[in-house]
């Protein structure tokens, strides 16, 4: 079955929620009795996984995964957390590369490509983000930067069977200026493009698109190709929201 049949609907909550937000959270989406026809995937903050997990299972197919993950495979690096550790808890999946980590964090190509790489080879399904600025965006020079992340980040890659693309427009992110279906096609087509001349298998590689997705615009954007779910911040945070992505996250037709 391809990996592209069902779009994904995945949830960055990044340092948010306490415990009483979760189960309030769960709460109100068990309450909900329809069935998913998308991948509904949750990254919360790592010590809250655990938790999410048990109230996840008893729901069915939602997937429990982490934002980050060190770039060393193990030893002295106080308050990190490794691609074995998470693999060894059963945790599917890992974001890599978020523009706040490559921001705040200072975290490069070359650095992010050894994540992919350690979280590729412990069996974990690597979400690689990337995306222009604000001022690259203006610039004209988007494609460049998609570029120049794509091939340093996935190099010395071969296999791409548990790989994930973010598109993820600086930009757009948590600011409420989401991109057109058209300009996010465009660039998704274009990465895509990027990938098959690293990969003979891009074609089944999910690409997803991410920045100020909510309810009211996910349903333009997974209407288009090349756009196979959407990693989304703020709107993930209310359960309400989330199902409601998560029901218009119909599988599309494709030609
Ligand atoms: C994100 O954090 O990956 C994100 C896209 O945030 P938001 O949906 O809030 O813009």
């Amino acid at each position: 079955m391809s990996r592209r049949n069902l779009k994904y609907i995945v949830g960055n909550w990044k340092m948010n929620h306490k415990l009483a937000d979760i189960k309030e959270f769960f709460t109100t989406f068990s309450q909900s009795r329809a069935e998913l026809h998308c991948h509904p995937w949750i990254a919360p903050q790592f010590i809250h996984i655990p938790i999410l997990k048990e109230l996840a299972f008893t729901l069915g197919n939602i997937q429990v995964g982490a934002q980050n993950m060190s770039h060393a495979a193990s030893g002295a690096y106080t308050g990190e957390i490794s691609a074995t550790a998470l693999s060894d808890m059963g945790i599917p999946f890992v974001i890599i590369g978020h523009s706040e980590r490559r921001n705040q964090f200072k975290e490069d190509n070359e650095l992010l490509s050894k994540k992919i790489k350690l979280a590729l080879a412990s069996d974990l399904q690597a979400i690689y983000c990337i995306g222009e600025t604000a001022i690259e965006f203006e610039k004209g020079t988007t494609k460049e930067i998609i570029k120049e992340q794509l091939h340093q980040g996935l190099s010395g890659i071969s296999d791409c069977h548990k790989l994930l693309i973010a598109y993820e427009p600086v930009w757009a992110i948590g600011t409420g200026k989401v991109a057109t279906p058209k300009i996010a096609e465009d660039v998704h087509a274009f990465i895509r493009n990027e990938l098959a001349q690293l990969f003979t298998s891009a074609n089944e590689i999910p690409l997803l698109y991410g920045g100020s997705v909510n309810p009211e615009n996910i349903s333009g954007l997974l209407s288009m190709p090349n756009i196979d779910g959407g990693l989304i911040g703020g709107a993930s945070l209310k359960a309400k929201d989330f199902l409601s992505m998560c029901h218009q996250a119909r599988p599309f037709a494709r030609s």
